[in-house]
């Protein structure tokens, strides 16, 4: 990052924090499996969103043994709604190597910690440093914007190179004589939470709420609505499917995904690629030796993810009750909305088979209505 004082961001950084920290679960009662488990979350849900996930995993699973030992079903099923479930797997594999080489307690050393499945240097830094307070950053996209913002620094964030030489600035930084008597915990909570709540991602910032405003060189230089410089993603490839909500009364079809691959070993509404005609989807139906009584066409919808985006058409279709087992599973509405995660990506139609799924369970929002065209 270009050539800037960190020191001088400290004081008013702290004590803007004591005053404008926000109360969070996690924050009550640190303890590092409770740091980790929040910062995994939040890397890919809005504060407000994590927090019953967050009350609700932990309540289930209070710490490693528990989530090393959860039977995987059971731990998708708590992560339902968030997506990126290979995470809560890495947190499960790491669980279970802290369990069987550091007796249960994660380590306090940032670079012993990067050692474990699925913590990078984020989550290490920020696990080492708001449970342990190890002077070592925590270096996420909010950090990344205020501190370009304030050294008007124009480098591509998305660039490793760049997120790795600003994660050794602020090392060298929390390392030195200045920062000694700084607590490393409140340090980098106090950095993300400018990020979050005051130097907005998107929007304008607020910068009169800003401890940094006399420092700041964007505000200074007028640039804040160029930085930071992000290059464009890569172009999501669109892929079509027809998704099928198929009932015998009661009871709903659903199946396993496979084990490898998107949603891997996930539950899902049968589904194809393509769009189908409503003959084609009877014909599909007929297929897989089912009887077809009635189909309905649903609306469509879409569902994002983070390479792929799924455009999707619907059928609804009543059947006779099949005489044998079939590829499917037949279950009780109720009863896939207890047991068997089924990925938001589905959220659109699961309404059709009478359940909430995800993060509709704990928002009462009706999420149909962003997810329908
Ligand atoms: S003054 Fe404004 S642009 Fe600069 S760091 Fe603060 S909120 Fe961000």
């Amino acid at each position: 990052m270009k050539e800037f004082d960190l020191s001088i961001l400290t004081e008013p950084l702290l004590e803007w924090y004591e005053k404008n920290k926000r109360t969070l679960p996690w924050r009550e009662c640190v303890s590092p499996y409770r740091v980790w488990v929040s910062e995994i979350m939040l890397q890919q849900t809005r504060v407000e969103a994590v927090k019953p996930f967050f009350e609700r995993f932990t309540n289930r699973l209070p710490d490693i043994r528990s989530l090393a030992e959860c039977p995987e079903d059971e731990l998708l099923k708590l992560w339902e709604g968030l997506g990126y479930y290979n995470r809560v797997r890495n947190m499960q594999k790491a669980a279970i190597q802290v369990m069987e080489e550091y007796e249960g307690m994660l380590p306090a050393d940032y670079e012993t910690l990067l050692h474990l499945k699925g913590i990078g240097s984020y989550t290490a830094g920020a696990i080492a440093s708001i449970a342990y307070e190890k002077p070592v950053p925590a270096v996420d996209g909010n950090v990344l914007r205020i501190l370009t913002r304030v050294a008007e620094d124009d480098t591509d964030i998305m660039k490793a190179s760049f997120r790795k030489q600003v994660e050794l600035q602020l090392m060298e930084y929390m390392q030195s004589e200045a920062f000694v008597g700084k607590s490393p915990a409140d340090y980098n909570q106090a950095l993300m939470e400018l990020g979050a709540t005051v130097c907005l991602p998107n929007g304008a910032p607020n910068c009169q709420e800003c401890p940094w405003r006399e420092l700041c060189q964007a505000r200074k230089n007028n640039s804040i609505s160029e930085l930071p410089v992000k290059a464009k993603a890569k172009q999501r490839r669109i892929e079509k499917r027809t998704v099928f909500v198929i009932r015998d009364g009661e009871r709903v079809a659903i199946r396993k995904r496979p084990k490898k691959g998107l949603l891997a070993g996930l539950y899902e509404l049968p589904n194809v690629e393509g769009h189908l005609s409503q003959e084609e989807a009877l014909l599909y139906v007929k297929e897989q030796s089912l009887s077809p009584i009635r189909i309905q066409k649903l609306p469509e919808a879409k569902h994002i993810f983070s390479h792929v985006e799924w455009q999707m058409q619907g059928y609804a279709v009543l059947i006779e009750e099949p005489e044998q087992i079939q590829s499917f599973l037949y279950v009780e509405a109720v009863t896939s909305e207890q047991l068997y995660a089924i990925p938001a990506a589905f959220a659109a139609y699961a309404k059709f088979m009478g359940i909430k799924i995800g993060q509709e369970r704990f928002l009462d929002v009706d999420t149909s209505e962003i997810l329908l065209r």
